[in-house]
């Protein structure tokens, strides 16, 4: 399997340090709101990755952090006037409820950042006794002029970043432009949040968690690191450099990162106020797992542009392969050969996840009448190890007559262009548990 590495910008041929097995490491969401489906772009391409290596019959130990203390949780539980704790467990079990929906498969591991602090006071501490750390009045700093190689996975030129270094900061009191904080002491505006230890009252750094949450179960060098392409600097720049000065090792073999999910041209973001969370299109009554069709539709290193018209077409494709699924899951048909398209589902994968073209491979085996239906069925129940549509779940689902009557209603309504009207009865309809989708053509129910 080929997989692109931010590192050498070049994709290369995957091999995990230890045989069969893999350590992946994905940085988590900040805890301080509902994670929107941008966010949920880099978690359902982690979990295809993970997916498709384990296909392969590598056994992965995936490991993702809960980011529970930094700026924004302090802000967030300050202004609701509750304890961090009691602010960041309310937005912990929604982000795990939305991975359910979305059927990201479990990790093993989701360390949280509050539950590791003595960890990172160590690393901390090792890194003041080598030299790449320092303390000024408001922190201790990562001294990134001592780190050889710093920047590399940036592709950083560290002589421009000299130059800045010149300028003086205020709001900071670092030595040079580029250090960043590993312990940040405490500060009125943090209230209540600190931990008094060794190193001075403080709280952590946002790099300096992922540094040690990802080592204590995943070892000084393991194989994956995902992320989105925003983590690349200073995130991961900064975890590499606290990592390797610390362990005198290589930090991570492969870096992979996706592009955004942009809507309308621009980056689905909370500061842009263009995103949609799952519990907003679920609630108007969209589907989880068209969300996951659609979030994993593109390649994972191209930007995904969304709207609802997409999300509508793509559930239309869904109800179409789960209604295949239902007519094949009935032959016993095992006639034909499927043997290539095996080969071209995972030929498309083992290129750097393909996936727009995996998903190719799975269209034009449910349209192929050579191939019998019964085997048809093995094989895509097979594939869906990868996709997670949940196809081995497929139901017939039996509308009511009561539902069928308020279904012929809202259509008539949308046919007068009676918005209100047809919105009233979608309501109804939700509420109900059917999932209702529209698009310019019609609209969709199940
Ligand atoms: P955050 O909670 O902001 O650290 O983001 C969690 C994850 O979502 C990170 O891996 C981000 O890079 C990723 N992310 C944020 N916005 C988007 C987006 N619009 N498209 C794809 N990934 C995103
Ligand atoms: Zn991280």
């Amino acid at each position: 399997m080929k997989l692109y590495n931010t590192l050498s910008k070049k994709k290369e041929n995957f091999k995990p340090i230890k045989g069969k097995n893999v350590g992946m490491y994905t940085c988590g969401p900040t805890v301080y709101d509902y994670a929107h489906i941008g966010n949920f772009r880099a978690y359902v391409i982690a979990d295809v990755l993970r997916r498709y290596l384990e296909f392969k019959g590598f056994r992965v130990k995936q490991v993702m952090n809960i980011t529970d203390v930094d700026d924004k949780t302090i802000k967030g539980s300050q202004s609701e006037k509750v304890s961090l704790k009691k602010f960041t467990s309310k937005y912990t079990k929604s982000f795990f409820e939305d991975l359910k929906k979305l059927n990201i498969s479990k990790a093993a591991f989701y360390p949280k950042a509050t539950e590791n602090i003595s960890g990172m006071v160590s690393m901390i501490e090792k890194l003041l006794k080598k030299g790449y750390a320092y303390k000024t009045g408001d922190g201790i700093y990562f001294k990134v002029s001592k780190f050889k190689g710093y920047g590399k996975l940036a592709g950083l030129d560290m002589s421009k970043l000299k130059a800045g270094a010149r300028v003086k900061q205020d709001e900071y009191e670092k030595e040079a432009l580029n250090d960043f904080a590993l312990w940040k002491f405490w500060d009125k505006k943090d209230g209540k949040v600190f931990w008094d230890v060794k190193i001075g009252k403080g709280r952590p750094g946002w790099h300096i968690e992922c540094s040690v949450m990802s080592s204590k179960y995943l070892g000084k060098h393991f194989d994956i690191h995902t992320g989105g392409i925003d983590l690349v600097f200073p995130h991961h720049t900064n975890e590499i450099a606290q990592s390797e000065a610390v362990n005198n090792c290589k930090f991570v073999n492969y870096w992979v990162h996706n592009e955004w999910l942009l809507v309308n041209g621009k980056k689905m973001s909370k500061s842009l106020g263009n995103f949609f969370t799952l519990r907003d299109l679920i609630s108007k009554g969209y589907d989880a797992t068209a969300i996951r069709y659609l979030l994993m539709s593109g390649h994972y290193r191209q930007s995904l542009n969304f709207t609802l018209g997409e999300l509508d077409s793509v559930k239309k494709s869904l109800d179409k392969l789960c209604s295949k699924i239902l007519e094949f899951k009935k032959s016993k048909d095992k006639k034909g050969s499927i043997s290539n398209y095996v080969k071209d589902f995972s030929d498309a994968l083992d290129d750097d996840l393909n996936m727009p073209q995996a998903l190719a491979v799975v269209w034009k085996l449910v349209k192929n009448s050579d191939v019998g239906s019964g085997l048809k069925y093995k094989v895509l129940l097979d594939f869906d190890k990868v996709l997670g549509l949940g196809l081995d779940k497929v139901k017939k689902v039996k509308l009511s007559s009561d539902v069928l009557g308020l279904i012929k209603k809202r259509d008539k309504a949308r046919k007068e262009k009676d918005w209100k009207e047809s919105d009233r009865i979608r309501n109804i309809l939700v509420k109900k548990g059917v999932k209702v989708s529209d698009s310019a053509s019609g609209s969709a129910y199940a």
